[in-house]
């Protein structure tokens, strides 16, 4: 069965709760990638009444990706549009009201905590954030068109794909560089693109790429057009220094310059570390009891679909647990 992404409920887009015992929740979880959905499935399933408020582009990232083939249990890969419906229907199945808008407040000041909408308030006994993170863009005009047309932010999602080919990294950080060593397993050639002259990745990552023979370093450049037809072909590189400009053929390009965790309703509601992402303890537990975080919004790490959905499971165990020993639920 293949759906797509009309396979959400456009009736729910308009589902506003109107009493105050409607709008109350066992559980609130703010996005619905896969740990939030995940963690849905998990308390819904433990009747505990569920809302997730999924957000303007239900399914998270991996909406915007096409074939994943890394997700146990799909021996032919699946579109990541198809993944997200198929968990989003399975977390409906027990009960999960889905709410498809944008929060854009909350106050964890005092319970039950309260997450705004631009229309309406929810109150909740616990709360799960798991609004993900967003690449970092680099920010010229031929990066949206060719985006999944051989442009990529996630090497370990979609570096199988690119076989034999010219394949160009951009970023000096770990992630840069650790994707740079993994796509030398597929490309033909990899060349990593830097802004400076100077990486910011750890040593040992710096050395084990410097040593690859397959990798070559352009420094002090960046990256000013991708150019293509149905695919990305090549990349117009620009010296930072001299301004001199030239043209690399390409097969892929992986954009690794960081991520962004989407975290900016929650400033000053609980802990964030200094690059905004939400500080978790004993799992998934925030600075605030009762409000916890699964996913990318706080993994910088792993960042893939399965250790999300993982962080999801947990953090509905450690709400369903809470809200036992609280709230005798
Ligand atoms: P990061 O450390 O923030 O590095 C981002 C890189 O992208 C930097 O080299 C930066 O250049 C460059 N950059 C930023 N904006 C750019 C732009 N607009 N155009 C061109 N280049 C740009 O991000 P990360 O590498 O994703 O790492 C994130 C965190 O995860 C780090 O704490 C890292 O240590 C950790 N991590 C650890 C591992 C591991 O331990 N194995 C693996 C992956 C990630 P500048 O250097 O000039 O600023």
């Amino acid at each position: 069965m293949t759906l797509s992404v009309d396979g959400f409920d456009k009736e729910k887009e308009n589902h506003t709760p109107s009493n105050a015992e409607e709008n109350h929740f066992d559980v609130a979880i703010i996005g619905s990638g896969p740990a939030g959905y995940t963690a849905s499935i998990y308390t819904s399933r433990a009747k505990l009444k569920t809302l997730v408020i999924s957000g303007s582009l239900p399914g998270g990232q991996l909406m915007t990706t096409t074939e994943v083939e890394n997700y146990p249990g799909f021996p032919n890969g699946i579109n990541g549009p198809d993944l997200m419906i198929y968990m989003q229907q399975q977390s409906e199945r027990f009960g999960t009201t889905m709410l498809i808008d944008e929060v854009t407040s909350v106050d964890f000041g005092s319970k039950p905590f309260k997450i705004f909408t631009g229309s309406s308030t929810y109150t909740s006994d616990s709360v799960l954030i798991s609004t993900g993170a967003t690449p970092r863009k680099l920010g010229i005009k031929s990066e949206q068109e060719f985006s999944g047309k051989g442009l990529s932010y996630c090497a370990t999602c979609d570096g199988p794909f690119f076989k034999n080919q010219d394949i160009v990294v951009v970023g000096g950080g770990d992630t840069a560089l650790e994707e740079a060593t993994f796509l030398t397993k597929f490309g033909k050639t990899v060349k990593l693109i830097h802004r400076r002259d100077n990486l910011r990745a750890s040593k040992i990552l710096q050395e084990r790429a410097f040593e690859n023979p397959k990798i070559e370093f352009i420094w002090n450049s960046s990256i000013v057009d991708v150019k293509g037809d149905k695919k990305v072909t090549s990349v117009v590189v620009r010296n930072m220094n001299t301004a001199e400009e030239k043209n690399l053929e390409a097969g892929g390009v992986f954009v690794a310059i960081g991520h962004e965790p989407n975290t900016a309703i929650l400033k000053g509601q609980v802990d964030l570390d200094e690059r905004g992402y939400v500080i978790v303890q004993n799992g998934t537990r925030t600075n605030i009891d009762g409000v916890f975080a699964a996913g990318d919004v706080h993994d910088f790490r792993y960042r893939q679909a399965i250790t999300a959905a993982g962080f999801g499971c947990m953090a509905a165990l450690d709400i369903e647990k809470w809200l036992v020993e609280t709230k005798g639920k």
